[in-house]
């Protein structure tokens, strides 16, 4: 039996109809910005593998850490222990993150970091005597597929059969310039009608919800009322992070700074699980008590594995480089130079860009996860070039290794797509 047919036998693929969804893929092999299937063809890894692979596939850099750090320390319960990689790593990321972060919690996926950012907020107001219980958070944003990630997450397909079940959530628009008033009318009448705990939000970027986008400033209001209410303020970074956005954080390009920020994904570089959530001294010291009741009593057997702590360091090594950054330079000015070319096509409705992710919206009829969208995917495949269209948006989000001429191929790619419609 091949690949396809040992897989039918026994897996359950995510966000899978495995009635109707065709056969999974078989992948063999990855370099640098290539993928390679079973039959030996190659494909440009045109979104990094869900944003993880940022320093390109099996980074040898990454790979001589790591398999060091396999030889001499694997796992150690992080409960009453600690080890290098994990105070490295400690270090090193205050140092990227926003100047008001602190201290760092580890859990093992995007999802997981949310929940205890989440769980982080409800108790620092329960640990203060304050019984709110509420979380704010955008209309389609995503946070995760865990309950109370899950509960803050607006995108409904996903969610429908748990809804009886969720945390209690309010929700908000996105703003920009011309919905603005009315945004901030609803925030404070949630905050006036609820005992809110928390705000949770993908800066500047959804990535979910095909890469929408929204502006610092007006996201800044938001945090500001969000601060005078002392309402906890959770930046999901876990697409956003390590880069995409052109800065480190996208939380950089806001004046206020989060009280704390989940993230994942390009942590790991697409090596192993892990994630991170950071908070300020102030929300650390709110658990700080005589008796062990304060105290956050959240645990993943893998907390802080060392393996996962050596690449993450390794990681951020690549990231401040100054090769990563001229590269990631290049991206956007790649993007920005491809943007002109294709705006004012007739089959394109609208595009958008910040930092190394692009995004372009079809002027065409289609569901998300109809036939057409299928068919788009096929297109790419065929040319080697591994995109995966959300429903109308075609998005880009290329590891920072990737080559012009690699780039240029998922340009031409996309043009020969829109001319097909
Ligand atoms: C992917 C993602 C998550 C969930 O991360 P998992 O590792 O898949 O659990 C949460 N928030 C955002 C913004 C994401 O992009």
């Amino acid at each position: 039996m091949n690949l396809k047919e040992r897989d039918k036998k026994h897996l359950w693929h995510p966000l899978t109809q495995h009635k109707i969804h065709p056969d999974a893929l078989p992948i063999v092999k990855a370099e640098g910005a290539l993928l390679y299937d079973d039959q030996g063809k190659e494909y440009i890894d045109g979104i990094a593998s869900w944003y993880t692979a940022v320093y390109g596939h099996c980074n040898p850099y990454i790979l001589e850490k790591v398999s060091e750090q396999m030889r001499t320390l694997d796992q150690i319960v992080f409960a009453g222990f600690t080890h290098e990689p994990a105070v490295k790593l400690s270090e090193e990321l205050i140092k990227i993150l926003p100047d008001n972060q602190e201290k760092i919690f580890f859990s093992d996926n995007g999802s997981t970091a949310n929940e205890v950012g989440i769980k982080m907020a409800l108790q620092y107001h329960f640990n203060k005597g304050e019984k709110r219980n509420t979380i704010i958070a955008f209309q389609d944003g995503f946070h995760g597929d865990t309950f109370g990630a899950m509960s803050a997450s607006g995108l409904s397909v996903y969610n429908g059969p748990f809804e009886d079940f969720f945390i209690d959530v309010q929700r908000i628009p996105t703003p920009n310039k011309e919905n603005f008033d009315e945004v901030v009318k609803q925030l404070l009448e949630i905050i006036n009608s609820y005992n809110v705990a928390a705000f949770i939000y993908e800066p500047l970027v959804q990535g979910a919800n095909a890469m929408q986008m929204f502006e610092a400033q007006y996201l800044n209001e938001i945090l500001k009322i969000c601060v005078a209410n002392t309402v906890i303020t959770i930046a999901d970074e876990v697409m956003t992070g390590f880069g995409k956005t052109g800065k480190n954080f996208a939380s950089e390009y806001v004046e206020t700074k989060p009280d704390i920020i989940s993230m994942s994904k390009a942590l790991t570089a697409g090596f192993v699980p892990m994630a991170v959530t950071s908070c300020t001294q102030n929300i650390y010291e709110a658990f700080l008590d005589d008796s062990v009741g304060k105290a956050f009593f959240h645990a993943h057997t893998y907390s802080a594995n060392p393996i996962a702590c050596s690449v993450a360091i390794a990681g951020i090594e690549l990231l401040s480089s100054e090769e990563i950054q001229k590269n990631i330079e290049v991206i956007i000015e790649s993007h920005q130079d491809f943007d002109l070319k294709i705006r004012n096509h007739s089959k394109v409705k609208t595009t958008r860009q910040k930092g190394v992710i692009y995004a372009l919206d079809l002027d065409i009829e289609m569901d998300r996860y109809g036939k057409k969208r299928y068919e788009i995917f096929d297109h790419f495949m065929k040319n080697g070039v591994c995109l995966r269209p959300l429903g109308k948006t075609i998005y880009l989000l290329p590891p920072y290794v990737i080559k012009k001429g690699q780039l240029d191929k998922i340009y031409d790619t996309i043009i020969s797509v829109l001319n097909s419609l």
